[in-house]
């Protein structure tokens, strides 16, 4: 089978969180202890109820945006992103769709390497104090996706979560990246990757560039690794 099916130049879509960074939500409860700010929209599946859920949650706490850009300071690129990154953006396009927010990811970022991440903002009051969520659009993802395919591109996307399902399902190839299991069953259509070897190789391969130098570390026989994700250690985070 020919999997560069088409001669379009590619654009490569990554999620941010559970793929490239820690869960921000869960960094914080842990940093300032307040439990309920774990709650994703697994608990809440209302984006709107959960984050006006959040916003009341850190009015009721005093923390304003600098405690919460303290403790996303002090967070780390899961290891083996950056050279993912960098690699992808060596021999393609990356762009990373994520539904964080500009006044959240800037010290990951440039822990990243500053590449190119599309998000939402925040509006903050005299305090400092966050008062409201602003979205560029919604299905900021999904819309992403069909824009590049828009403009002439293939699109690989590729995320871990129920909020990357849309643009997966619009992407010319979707893949999944340390899924927790309900995700991996309720979407078999798309191949699971646990390891940033095994992703480079998938992508290598979508790319049409034959074999790398990481993708040579990736286990024999398996690109994917669908059937090993029980032993995947997630946080249960779904935004
Ligand atoms: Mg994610």
């Amino acid at each position: 089978m020919n999997l560069k099916s088409s001669n379009l130049p590619t654009l490569i879509a990554m999620d941010l969180e559970g793929v490239f960074t820690p869960e921000i939500w869960i960094a914080v409860a842990e940093k300032t202890g307040v439990a309920e700010l774990r709650l994703t929209t697994r608990d809440i599946p209302n984006y709107d109820t959960l984050m006006k859920n959040r916003l009341r949650l850190l009015e009721e706490h005093g923390l304003a945006l600098h405690d919460i850009q303290a403790v996303i300071g002090e967070m780390q690129p899961l290891p083996g992103a950056v050279e993912l990154l960098n690699w992808a953006r060596s021999v393609s396009q990356l762009i990373i769709l994520t539904d964080s927010y500009y006044e959240f990811i800037a010290p990951l970022k440039a822990k990243l390497g500053n590449p190119t991440i599309f998000c939402n903002s925040l509006e903050v009051d005299e305090r400092n104090h966050i008062t409201n969520y602003r979205l560029r659009q919604r299905d900021g993802k999904k819309q992403a996706v069909l824009a590049f395919k828009g403009l002439g591109f293939r699109v690989i996307a590729g995320g871990d979560s129920y909020n990357d399902v849309a643009m997966l399902r619009e992407a010319d190839h979707g893949l999944l990246f340390r899924p927790p299991a309900n995700v991996v069953a309720e979407f078999p259509q798309y191949p699971v990757f646990t390891g940033y070897a095994e992703l480079q190789a998938h992508l290598a391969k979508l790319l049409g560039l034959g074999s790398s130098p990481a993708a040579s570390h990736a286990p024999a026989g398996g690109r994917s690794t669908r059937g090993d994700v029980s032993k995947i250690a997630f946080n249960a985070a779904a935004d």
